[in-house]
């Protein structure tokens, strides 16, 4: 938490910040009959098209000064790197104050996930990820996160020829500690077109790493979200130096705050471990993990870190990974190794940024909020 999480002043109001009766108010002030912004809406969140020459039930005299006003251009790509034969590709996109943000596309025979930041840049210090390293930029705005999505949702669309499925946020940034735009963002993405995107509560999953008064808070929201908590430790010494954040709040705060969200939705709670050599790897974190989490509605997902060459942080060995999942699931605990995908691209939140703002990326970093495989 090195900076003040604010969102730009300057960002340009867009159709996906706005509920559907503010979004015909600026229809209106435009001097338009209010329902052009149900018209535009349609083509946005229903045909992923936001190019004004494709909206002909639009005036043509006034197609273009409708859609530029109600669909500013919030993200302009940078860079797309591609890899896993074109199933994963990443995207880094400029802001409009220049901060810089990444999202991640990821195909899957039984899904297309879209991975979202949630903030340019990150204030939690997690040591062992770049993003972490540079502190936070601000949050972005409910428009930038739901855009990201809109424009994964047209990229899948029309370069494989799928459908947008999941969305996880687990690009840059913290999205409890951007509360309100996430959860906003998130109302966006499952309404029903055209007041949104209509995908399903249950295919979007938010992490954190473990902000306590947000994770109950995000248990009365009626949004059944799945919830994938940023644990790397079990115990709180190691927690501490790992998750800096653990200092206000303890893992036992954090898991109480777990349990009581998945008993209130009724969605299985996602554990994510970095497997980091000698470091949280050893047998008998392996069975403190497994003690905490046994016969709760819980899944943990181990993440073989990703290393960044001279870094001090290493992933752990095949063989202590292994012995780390057997004594997990010998104590009945469900546990999977994370497939790690676009390691070729770069691999890890915050690393892309990093290279396009010609910063050095000299941390190792963990995938642990780029990829997922399960859910
Ligand atoms: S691991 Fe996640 S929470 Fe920690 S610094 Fe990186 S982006 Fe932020």
């Amino acid at each position: 938490m090195k900076t003040l999480p604010v969102v730009s002043p300057l960002a340009p109001t867009h159709l996906a910040e706005l509920d559907p009766a503010a979004a015909r108010a600026a229809a209106a002030a435009l001097g338009e009959p209010a329902y052009r912004a149900g018209q535009v809406a349609r083509h946005y969140f229903g045909r992923l098209v936001r190019d004004p020459a494709e909206m002909t039930d639009l005036p043509a005299a006034s197609r273009e000064r409708i859609a530029r006003a109600l669909l500013p251009t919030l993200l302009q790509p940078v860079r797309v790197l591609s890899c896993d034969d074109g199933a994963t590709r990443k995207t880094l996109w400029r802001l409009h104050d220049g901060a810089l943000v990444e999202s991640v596309l990821m195909a899957y025979p039984d899904r297309v996930t879209a991975c979202v930041s949630s903030q340019a840049g990150c204030g939690m210090g997690c040591p062992f990820c770049a993003t972490g390293q540079a502190g936070l930029t601000r949050n972005l705005s409910t428009a930038e996160i739901v855009d990201q999505v809109v424009s994964l949702a047209a990229m899948a669309d029309r370069e494989l020829g799928r459908r947008l499925s999941h969305v996880v946020f687990m690009g840059m940034g913290e999205p409890l500690a951007n509360y309100q735009r996430v959860v906003a963002a998130v109302r966006r993405l499952v309404a029903p077109p055209p007041d949104g995107l209509g995908l399903s509560a249950r295919h979007i999953t938010i992490s954190t790493v473990g902000l306590v008064p947000a994770i109950r808070r995000l248990a009365t929201e009626r949004l059944p979200v799945t919830l994938a908590l940023s644990l790397h430790a079990p115990d709180d010494d190691l927690r501490d130096e790992l998750v800096p954040v653990n200092r206000r709040w303890r893992v036992s705060e954090v898991l109480a705050a777990a349990w009581d969200y998945t008993s209130r939705t009724g969605r299985r709670l996602s554990i994510e471990y970095a497997m980091i050599r000698d470091v949280n790897d050893q047998p008998w974190r392996a069975d403190l993990l497994a003690e905490l989490v046994a016969g709760r509605l819980v899944h943990v997902n181990l993440i073989p870190l990703n290393p960044t060459p001279g870094s001090r942080w290493d992933a752990s060995p095949k063989p202590v990974e292994r012995e780390f999942v057997r004594r997990l699931r010998a104590a009945g605990v469900a546990t999977t190794v994370r497939d790690t995908r676009g390691r070729e691209i770069d691999g890890a939140c915050g690393q892309l940024a990093a290279i396009g703002g010609s910063v050095e990326a000299e941390h190792a970093s963990v995938g642990q909020h780029t990829e997922r495989l399960d859910r």
